[in-house]
Order: C-alpha cells, then sequence, then structure tokens
C-alpha cells in the first residue's frame, strides 16, 4: 500500500472530442507517473487498439458474468456496448505506488466512481463545435456509418452532463489542452490533504 492514494482521475467526453489522444499523450510523459484503468469492453477492437492494453476485449457473456461475480467498480452501456472497470485496476494501481490513475469513462461510469470514491476528480473534455466534433469522428475513421450517426446523436446528450465534473477542458488546439490538462494534474497532487503528511512530519522534526 502506497503512503500517498494515487490520483483518481476521470476524463469524459462526447465520442470524438479528443479524449483518447490526450490520454495517450499523458501516459506518454513520464515524468507525471499517470497509470491508466483499461476497462472491459463487449466493443470489437479498431485495428490500432492492443487487448489489455487499450481495453481488454471480451465477450457479452464473459461481461455480464464479472459484472455478476461483483467485481466491476462500474459499468454502462455506451453505444450499444457494454464497458465496465474493474475494480483490480484501482487495487493493482494502489499496490503499484501510482501516483495517478486514469479513467476514460462516460458520465454513467463517472457518476459511479465518483459515488464510491469521492475523491476522485473529473475532467469533461468539450470539443469546439459540433461541426468539429463530426469532422474529428469521420477524420478517425474507425466508425461505420451507423456507428457514427449513433455517437454523434448521442453528443448533445453527453454535453448537458458537464454540470456534474469539476473541470472543463476546451480541445480546440491539442497542445493547449494537454498543458491544461497536466495542468489541473499538477495542482491536484498539490492538494493540501495530499501534501499534509509530509508537514506534519516535518513539524514533529527536531
Ligand atoms: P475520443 O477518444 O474522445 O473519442 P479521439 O481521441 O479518438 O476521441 O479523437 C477523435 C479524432 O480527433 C482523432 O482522429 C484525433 O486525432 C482527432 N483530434 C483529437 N484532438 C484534436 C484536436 N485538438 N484538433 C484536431 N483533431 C483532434
Ligand atoms: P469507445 O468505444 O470510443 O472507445 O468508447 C465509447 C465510450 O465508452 C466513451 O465515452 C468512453 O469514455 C466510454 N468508456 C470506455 N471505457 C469505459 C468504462 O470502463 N466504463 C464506462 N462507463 N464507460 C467507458
Amino acid at each position: 500500500m502506497t503512503q500517498t492514494e494515487p490520483l483518481l482521475l476521470i476524463l469524459s467526453s462526447p465520442s470524438g472530442a479528443g479524449k483518447t489522444t490526450l490520454t495517450q499523450r499523458l501516459l506518454q510523459e513520464k515524468g507525471l507517473g499517470m497509470t491508466f484503468s483499461v476497462s472491459l469492453t463487449t466493443r470489437s477492437p479498431r485495428p490500432n487498439e492492443v487487448d489489455g492494453q487499450d481495453y481488454h476485449f471480451v465477450d457479452r457473456e464473459t461481461f455480464i458474468a464479472r459484472r455478476d461475480a461483483g467485481e466491476l467498480a462500474e459499468w454502462a452501456e455506451v453505444h450499444g456496448n457494454l464497458y465496465g472497470t474493474a475494480t483490480s485496476e484501482i487495487d493493482r494501481a494502489r499496490e503499484a505506488d501510482a501516483r495517478a490513475l486514469l479513467f476514460d469513462v462516460d458520465y454513467q461510469g463517472a457518476r459511479q466512481i465518483k459515488a464510491k470514491l469521492p475523491q476522485a476528480v473529473g475532467v469533461f473534455i468539450l470539443p469546439p463545435s459540433m461541426s468539429e466534433l463530426r469532422k474529428r469522428l469521420e477524420g478517425r475513421g474507425t466508425e461505420s456509418p451507423e456507428s457514427l450517426s449513433r455517437r454523434f446523436a448521442k453528443a448533445q446528450e453527453e454535453i448537458e452532463h458537464y454540470p456534474f465534473f469539476d473541470y472543463l477542458v476546451l480541445n480546440d488546439d491539442l497542445q493547449k489542452a494537454l498543458a491544461e490538462l497536466k495542468g489541473i494534474i499538477h495542482a491536484e497532487l498539490c492538494r493540501r490533504p495530499r501534501l499534509a503528511p509530509r508537514a506534519e512530519a516535518l513539524l514533529r522534526s527536531e
């Protein structure tokens, strides 16, 4: 068990706003000490996705069995597929002394994580406009026309949940959005309760 709990950082957004891109950039910055919570999903892998790294790709039966066995900290149906976070992901980050654990989940997952772990910090990524969101979704080239329409149709509904989050990051410019996210992480890592034991140790020292 760590001296300090990992920062639990939830990233949510409508599909195509840039959450995966930003997550990957944060994970590449070794100095930040970020760990990714690898979710379970019943969705099929995209060509560039690696099982066990981007997601644990499972069939519906396996997902439901693991959910019913109480293995999931949260789960939701999103765009017709099941997604969930295994509680073991959180335990793993704690045992590994991770500085921060990043959850890429939808607003339903964000609410469930916050209900269980109120110290978690929620960040909602906003696209600059709905037309740019559509352009990004199309440009990614990963969705069938049906999936693309479904994801775009859900975007407004997802954005309605923005008041639940602690921070909003506008992803118009990737570098700017990344810098803002890093700013949030650094600030959250400096919150008084995290560093209070250090201050107390100084007070107890000679
Ligand atoms: P999400 O994970 O939120 O569904 P992605 O990270 O897959 O979104 O991004 C969707 C598409 O938009 C990708 O092709 C990505 O390269 C692109 N993208 C992400 N951020 C930006 C940005 N700031 N400007 C332009 N394109 C972006
Ligand atoms: P995608 O299929 O584009 O990877 O993800 C679709 C949506 O599912 C995104 O909003 C993403 O954040 C969400 N998602 C991914 N993993 C999880 C999870 O474990 N739980 C929940 N609730 N949502 C998830």
